[in-house]
């Protein structure tokens, strides 16, 4: 382990392979594996499970029993709801084509993204593949199948685009184009669409909202 000002609950179990940074704390029944790498002042709830090589940035809050499994990058200041689980295969299964178990050299990880400051929501299964942009919220219990846009505010099963929401996950009204335009969100298809094409990003590039709570607009490009 990188650094001892970090706190290991006693019945937490952290490999000395793993790094963790200063000010992280890691609670009860945790499990955190070999080459995982945690940032600082991160918080790891109870009975979380941190897999091999997973990258976790700094003040990353990761309640309860979430599930976080190789190939998942986690960048700064993202929030993982309790019992939220990250999956990393496309092609599930227990045994090959004749039978036998597979072995590790059998399966292909697909990596899965998330961006700086976004919030997953309690309960929520993150398909493996996709991305989920700077300060996007996804709602609790959602099934999370292609990529989020910044901002976005996704929800349902399988999630669809709802809105979107401010730095401190208010949802915005007013949301204009960059001419100006009111943007209006029945455009589901389109961010299919776009999101199939890996480009939801450049969808709202230039998308302005307004909070009512914070009293501000807010710039939703990526
Ligand atoms: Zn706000």
């Amino acid at each position: 382990m990188s650094d001892t000002t970090y706190y290991v609950h006693p019945m937490a179990e952290v490999s000395p392979d793993a790094q963790v940074g200063a000010g992280t704390r890691i609670w009860r029944h945790a499990h955190v594996r070999e080459h995982a790498v945690l940032g600082e002042s991160c918080n790891i709830g109870k009975g979380v499970y941190v897999d091999t090589h997973v990258q976790i940035g700094s003040r990353v809050k990761i309640q309860n029993n979430a599930s976080l499994f190789d190939g998942l990058t986690v960048e700064d200041g993202v929030f993982i709801g309790p019992h939220v689980c990250f999956t990393n295969d496309t092609a599930p299964r227990a045994i090959t084509a004749d039978g036998k178990l597979k072995s590790t050299d059998d399966w292909q990880i697909t990596p899965t993204l998330v961006q700086y400051g976004a919030s997953i929501g309690a309960g929520s299964v993150i398909l493996c593949g996709v991305t989920i942009g700077p300060f996007a919220l996804v709602g609790a219990g959602s099934v999370v199948t292609r990529d989020v846009p910044p901002h976005g505010l996704v929800f349902g099963n399988p999630a669809h685009l709802q809105g979107y929401v401010c730095h401190n996950a208010h949802r915005l009204t007013n949301i204009q184009d960059s001419e100006g335009k009111p943007f209006m969100l029945a455009h589901k298809d389109r961010v299919s669409e776009a999101s199939s094409k890996g480009s939801a990003s450049d969808l709202n590039s230039k998308l302005v909202g307004w909070c009512p709570i914070c009293k501000q607009t807010c710039q939703i490009g990526g």
